[in-house]
C-alpha cells in the first residue's frame, strides 16, 4: 500500500530537513559523485559509523531503508516546491523516519542500509548476447 507524505508545506519540510543537518549531519550539502570531493564529510560519518571512507560513500539516502522514492511517493513530493538541495542532489526521496525531502546522494547518521532481494521473475539476458558471444551475434554466425 502507498505511504502517505507526513508534511503538508515546504515551510514543515525545511524545518524538519534542519533538524536532521543539526542533530543527525545530513549531507553533504554540495553532493558529488566524484570519490575525492567532501572529504571531509566522509571520512566523519565513515569514523562515526566506524567503518572505512570507502564504505561510508556507498551508505546513501539512496540506499536506506527508510527511503521511499516510490512513484506515488514521488507524486505526493511534487506537491512540495523545489528549493536549492534538490537541484544537487541527485533526485529525491522522502525520508520516512524524519518526514522530510531528502536525496539520493546526500546521507544522515541514522542511515539502515536497505536489503535487497532479487525478482524471480527478473528477465534473463539471452546467451547470445553474453560477452563472448556478441561478435558472433554481430556477424550472423553460430
Ligand atoms: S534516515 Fe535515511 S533516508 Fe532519512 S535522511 Fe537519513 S539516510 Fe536519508
Amino acid at each position: 500500500m502507498a505511504q502517505k507524505m507526513d508534511i503538508s508545506s515546504a515551510k514543515q519540510n525545511e524545518h524538519n530537513m534542519k533538524f536532521v543537518l543539526d542533530k543527525y549531519n545530513l549531507g553533504p550539502i554540495k553532493t558529488s559523485i566524484n570519490p575525492k570531493d567532501n572529504k571531509a564529510y566522509w571520512d566523519k560519518i565513515a569514523q562515526f559509523w566506524k567503518v572505512s571512507p570507502e564504505a561510508a560513500r556507498c551508505r546513501l539516502c539512496a540506499n536506506c531503508e527508510y527511503y521511499d522514492n516510490t512513484e506515488s511517493m514521488m507524486l505526493q513530493m511534487d506537491t512540495i516546491p523545489l528549493n536549492k538541495y534538490d537541484m544537487d542532489g541527485g533526485g529525491r526521496g522522502y525520508c520516512c523516519k524524519f518526514d522530510f525531502i531528502c536525496h539520493n546522494l546526500r546521507t544522515c547518521s541514522a542511515q539502515e542500509p536497505k536489503k535487497y532481494v532479487k525478482p524471480k521473475d527478473a528477465e534473463v539476458i539471452p546467451p547470445q548476447y553474453k560477452e563472448g558471444n556478441m561478435l558472433k551475434l554481430k556477424l550472423g554466425v553460430d
